[in-house]
């Protein structure tokens, strides 16, 4: 981070700004919208300037700039069209480890103005600190659309309620509950309506309620990895939990649009390393959800497809804990998508079978004849171990040899990286290209349309498909 974003309370702060022409003036506005005590310095001023000194909003200084102007000052602002002049006032503030801002010159600034979207008391401040104005800009106008002109009044009608909201409710955790309560009512419907007394009466009546905290999981699909492919719904309640309990598979870009304050908990490591036991991961559940909490149980892809999420929503019915579930986009989905690959295609797949590579409890084979047969995909997930495995499966259960297979490393993520080959090619692959976790195996013929369809990202280094698509049946 370039610039650390503050608020700063400027009310009654002496603040200098050198220059009294036009770029002076917008700065001038800004600062007295804010409440500051200007100081202005010029050899001449534009005539708003004389009227705000009129108005006892600003002394104004006829003169030229000198160091000892800066004195008591809390900020100075460089805005002459003179470089040397406004160098010389950036170099004595930094003398004096002053923050100065020196107008459309980034970099002669200790501090820049952010562009500001006001919701007053909701101040959102947006800055690409000149790397990409227009881009900056075009993110301001989005916000401004998605922002409602009703936030300003919602949140000072929940400022005059503060109070007696702590007098009444003890514990933090609780009173957030409350306030999520609050934001999911029929006060911000009122308030919307501009209806402010019924709002208000509504509030009190949510106060007056017996509180209790209700513990309740959430059991979220995160998708693969790109954040874009979180669904509204787990973002939301991302946003609410009071604990997040993830796994590995959730990319660290998701990870950042937790709460900011939610405590994390994670209960997965990569395969094969160290990870904590289902049955200790269902008791983290039991005991934060008894204990009140609001846990987002973040899981990577769908939470029902090999996620185990059934199983630890087994292990809360006992304890009558409530609980949702929001489905994610699958490794399948995201990862064929990504690498362009449809999983059916009317002349090259009429099915798509799901499967595990992992061993199931009882050690027994999956069905591999079902998956033997031309014109239907298989998707492998966990298949990276057990590759030369599943080729040998396959192969004696009749699937041709040359059958194109896909291997698909952090499927939607900026490092995907797809590599194709041909069954009889699939295990030695995996070992010369060396693939990470977590990738996915899709093998099949539709695999081979994956020449015409790709689009994301780098084109997949091993083109085995050169020959003309030939359709089957
Ligand atoms: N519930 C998850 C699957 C969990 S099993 C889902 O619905 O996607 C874990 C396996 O999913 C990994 O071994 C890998 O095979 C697959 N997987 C998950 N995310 C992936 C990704 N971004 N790229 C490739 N494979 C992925």
């Amino acid at each position: 981070m370039q610039y650390l974003p503050l608020f700063v309370k400027l009310t009654d702060k002496p603040v200098l700004i050198v220059g009294g022409g036009s770029v002076a003036l917008r700065k001038a506005g800004t600062l007295l919208s804010a409440g500051a005590k200007l100081f202005v310095v010029s050899p001449e001023f534009s005539p708003e300037f004389t009227n705000w000194q009129q108005q006892g909003k600003a002394e104004l200084i006829t003169g030229y700039f000198s160091p000892e102007l800066l004195d008591g000052k809390l900020l100075v602002i460089a805005a002459t069209d003179n470089d040397s002049v406004n160098a010389a006032v950036y170099n004595a503030a930094t003398a004096r480890n002053m923050l100065v801002n020196t107008v459309d010159d980034q970099p002669k600034c200790g501090f820049i103005f952010p562009s500001i979207i006001d919701r007053n008391p909701i101040i959102i401040a947006i800055s690409s600190f000149g790397t990409a104005p227009v881009l900056a800009r075009r993110l301001r106008e989005k916000l401004e659309t998605l922002l409602p002109q009703h936030l300003g009044p919602l949140a000072q009608l929940v400022g005059r309620f503060r109070d007696q909201v702590k007098a009444r409710i003890k514990g933090f955790a609780a009173r957030r509950q409350f306030w999520e309560k609050v934001f999911n009512s029929d006060v911000v419907r009122d308030v919307q309506a501009n209806q402010l007394p019924q709002a208000e009466q509504r509030l009190a009546a949510l106060l007056a309620e017996p509180q209790q905290l209700a513990g309740e999981v959430y059991v979220v699909g995160a998708g693969p990895g790109d954040p874009e492919l979180l669904t509204l719904k787990a973002l939301q309640l991302m946003q609410q939990a009071d604990v997040v309990v993830y796994d590995y598979l959730v990319s660290p870009e998701i990870m950042q649009l937790v709460r900011r304050d939610a405590e994390l908990i994670c209960v997965g490591k990569k395969a094969g390393a160290h990870s904590v036991a289902q049955r200790d991961t269902n008791q983290i559940l039991i005991d934060l959800a008894l204990a009140g909490k609001k846990i987002c149980r973040l899981k990577g892809g769908d939470p029902f497809i090999f996620g185990r999420g059934g199983e630890e929503i087994q292990a809360l019915l006992p304890h009558n804990i409530a609980f949702q579930v929001v489905p994610g986009v699958t490794a399948a989905a995201g990862c064929a998508a990504y690498a362009g690959i449809p999983l059916t295609h009317r002349d090259y797949a009429q099915s798509v079978q799901f499967v595990t590579g992992h061993c199931r409890p009882d050690g027994s084979e999956p069905d591999w004849q079902s998956m033997s047969t031309a014109n239907q995909t298989v998707v492998i997930y966990m298949g990276l171990m057990k590759a030369a495995h599943i080729q040998q499966q396959l192969l004696a259960a009749g699937r041709a040899a040359t059958t194109p297979v896909a291997i698909i490393e952090n499927g939607t993520r900026l490092q995907q990286r797809i590599i194709t080959t041909e069954l009889s090619e699939l295990a030695a692959k995996v070992s010369t290209e060396q693939v990470q976790s977590p990738a996915l195996l899709i093998i099949g013929e539709v695999v081979s349309l994956q020449r015409q369809l790709h689009w994301f990202g780098a084109r997949p280094n091993s083109a085995v498909f050169a020959q003309p698509l030939t359709r089957l049946g």
